[in-house]
C-alpha cells in the first residue's frame, strides 16, 4: 500500500491536461484550488496505514492474500460490506466532504459481477482481461475515477437518437489492437486526483445504441483526455489570504468534466464492447453498490452536528429545549442513513462471480433517504447557527488594526468562548451547507449515484407488490376474484 505522500509523488508524474478558469493547468497538485481534494483522496492512504483503522480501511485480496486498501478490494463477504459502511461514515467524518474514492471501488465491484456474467452468456474472455487489470490496480493501491454519467444532450432521446452523436461516450472506430472512443463523461468526482479512468454505460441499450454499450479503463493522463474543472460555491476564498474564511482549510472536494477526443483503448483494457444487453446490468449493479456509499454522508453529518452542538454553546443557547430537540432530530436523520448503508450491506449477497453484492432495494431506499435527510440536517444546523453564518466580515477585518476592535465586541458570544473560535466554527457551517463543502453534503446527495426519481422507479421494480397483496387478501379472506 502507498503512504499519503507516495500518493502525492505519484500524482506528480501524471501528465494530466487540465483547466479551470479557462488556463491550463501544469501543476494541479499544488494548485490551491485542487490541492485541498488531492488532501482528502490522500487521506484515505494515511487512515489505511494506521493500525487502529486497519480493519476497516483495509482488506486482503482474493487475488495475491495480500493486505491492500479497501477502496481496491472486491467484496468478499457480507462482512467486507459492512465494513465499506464503517470506512464511508469514518472518512466522511475525518474529511468533512467527498474523499472522492469510492466511486472507483464501486466501478471495480461491478465490473467483477458483469464481466463473469458476460463470459457465462457469450464464451467471451472478459473476467481473464478484468482481474489482470484488477491486480495493477491493486498492487499498485491506485485511485480510479468511476465514471458514468455522460452529458446526455436531449433527455428524451437515446443515446442513438441524439442529434450530436458524441452526446453519449461511443465506439468512433474499431483497429486491430483496439477501439477509438469519443465523448465526454459530466461531473467526474476526483478526476484529476486519479490515476485511472473506469468508464461505463449511464443508461440500459437497446440494440441500436450498441456503439455506446462499452466499458473500459485507461490511464488518466492517456492522450485525447482533456479535464475542465468545475467551480464550487465560494470556491475562489482558497485563493484569498484569510484562511478561516474557508470553513474547512484542509480538505475539500471536485468534480471535472472529462473529454475523450478520439482516444486509443487497448484490448485488454475493454471490458465490455457492444454487449447492450448488459449494461442495464451494469448501470444497476454500479449504482447499488454507490447507493450504499452515500454513508460517506453520514460521516459528514457527525461533523455538522458536532458543529452545531458547538455554536449552540458558543451562543450560550445549548440549554434551549428546542435547541437539544433540534439536536437529537439532526442524530435520528443522520442514524437513519447510516441504519439504510449498513442494512444493504447486511442483506447482502454472493453473486455468480463470488462477489457479495448489496440488496438492490435496501441500496435504493438508503440514498432516497441520503436525497432529502442532508438537507434538513443542514436547515437545522443554519437554524441553531443563526444569521450570523452569512453575515460574519471576513478575517482581514477581524485582523484589522482599526475596526478589529469592534468585531471583537459586537461578535462576542458565551463570555468563556473567543469570538475567533465562534467565527471558525460558523465559517464551517457555511463550508458544509452553502459554500464548496455543500457540493458533496447537499447536490452530491441529491444527484450523486442517479437523481432520486432513479431510486423510485428502482424502489417500484424491485418491490414484491404480489406477495404483500397476497398478505392482505389470505388475512381478510378473499380466495376467489374477478381480475378487473
Ligand atoms: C457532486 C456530484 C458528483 C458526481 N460524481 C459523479 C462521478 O464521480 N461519476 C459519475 O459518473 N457521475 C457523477 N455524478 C453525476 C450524477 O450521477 C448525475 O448528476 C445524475 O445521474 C443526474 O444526471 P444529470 O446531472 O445529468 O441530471 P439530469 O439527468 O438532467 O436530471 C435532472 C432532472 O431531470 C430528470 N430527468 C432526467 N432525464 C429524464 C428523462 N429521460 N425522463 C424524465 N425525467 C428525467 C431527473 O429525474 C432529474 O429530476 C455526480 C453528480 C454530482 C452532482
Amino acid at each position: 500500500m502507498m503512504t499519503a505522500e507516495q500518493y502525492e509523488e505519484s500524482l506528480r508524474r501524471l501528465n494530466l491536461v487540465v483547466y479551470m478558469f479557462g488556463k491550463r493547468i501544469m501543476n494541479p497538485v499544488d494548485d490551491p484550488m485542487i490541492r485541498p481534494s488531492m488532501n482528502a483522496v490522500a487521506k484515505t492512504y494515511e487512515m489505511a496505514g494506521r493500525p487502529e483503522f486497519r480493519d476497516i480501511m483495509t482488506a486482503i485480496s482474493h487475488l495475491t492474500g495480500k493486505r491492500i486498501n479497501r477502496f481496491t478490494h472486491i467484496h468478499q463477504s457480507r462482512e467486507d460490506l459492512i465494513n465499506k459502511t464503517r470506512m464511508g461514515r469514518l472518512m466522511g467524518a475525518h474529511t468533512a466532504c467527498c474523499f472522492q474514492r469510492c466511486v472507483g471501488m464501486d466501478a471495480l465491484n461491478a465490473l467483477s459481477i458483469v464481466t463473469y456474467d458476460m463470459d457465462a452468456e457469450y464464451g467471451s474472455s472478459y473476467t481473464k482481461r478484468f482481474l489482470k487489470y484488477l491486480a495493477f490496480v491493486q498492487e499498485n493501491d491506485l485511485v480510479c475515477d468511476g465514471a458514468m454519467t455522460d452529458p446526455k444532450g436531449d433527455r428524451s432521446l437515446s443515446p442513438s437518437q441524439q442529434p450530436d452523436p458524441d452526446m453519449y461516450l461511443h465506439v468512433a472506430a474499431e483497429k486491430p489492437d483496439g477501439i477509438i472512443v469519443r465523448g465526454a463523461k459530466a461531473h467526474q468526482t476526483g478526476a484529476v486526483n486519479s490515476h485511472e479512468i473506469i468508464v461505463m454505460p449511464t443508461i440500459s441499450m437497446r440494440e441500436e445504441d450498441r456503439d455506446y454499450a462499452i466499458s473500459f479503463a485507461l490511464p488518466s493522463d492517456a492522450p485525447g483526455i482533456t479535464y475542465i474543472m468545475g467551480r464550487q460555491s465560494c470556491d475562489t476564498r482558497k485563493l484569498e489570504d484569510n484562511p478561516m474564511d474557508v470553513g474547512n482549510r484542509t480538505f475539500g472536494g471536485h468534480e471535472a468534466l472529462v473529454v475523450f477526443d478520439d482516444v486509443f483503448v487497448p484490448w485488454d483494457r475493454v471490458f465490455m464492447y457492444r454487449e447492450y444487453e448488459f449494461a442495464g446490468s451494469l448501470v444497476e449493479k454500479f449504482a447499488s453498490y454507490h447507493r450504499q456509499s452515500y454513508a460517506c454522508k453520514t460521516g459528514v453529518g457527525d461533523v455538522l452536528i458536532g458543529a452545531s452542538q458547538t455554536i449552540a454553546e458558543y451562543n450560550g443557547a445549548h440549554k434551549a429545549s428546542h435547541i437539544k430537540d433540534k439536536i437529537i432530530e439532526m442524530n435520528q436523520l443522520n442514524e437513519t442513513l447510516y441504519c439504510g448503508s449498513l442494512s444493504c450491506a447486511a442483506e447482502g449477497h454472493k453473486e455468480p462471480s463470488g462477489t457479495y453484492c448489496v440488496n438492490t432495494l435496501l441500496a435504493n431506499v438508503s440514498k432516497q433517504n441520503v436525497t432529502r435527510f442532508p438537507y434538513e440536517i443542514a436547515r437545522l444546523a443554519q437554524d441553531i447557527a443563526g444569521g450570523l453564518m452569512v453575515t460574519l466580515p471576513s478575517e482581514a477585518d477581524f485582523r484589522s488594526p482599526e475596526i478589529g476592535k469592534w468585531l471583537e465586541k459586537y461578535y462576542q458570544g458565551a463570555p468563556n468562548v473567543s469570538t475567533e473560535n465562534r467565527m471558525k466554527i460558523l465559517r464551517l457551517i457555511e463550508n458544509l451547507t452553502l459554500g464548496t463543502a455543500a457540493v458533496g453534503y447537499l447536490t452530491e446527495s441529491m444527484h450523486g449515484a442517479g437523481s432520486p426519481q432513479a431510486q423510485r422507479i428502482m424502489i417500484s421494480r424491485q418491490v414484491n407488490m404480489g406477495e404483500k397483496q397476497t398478505y392482505a387478501k389470505n388475512l381478510c379472506g378473499i380466495k376467489d376474484e374477478t381480475k378487473p
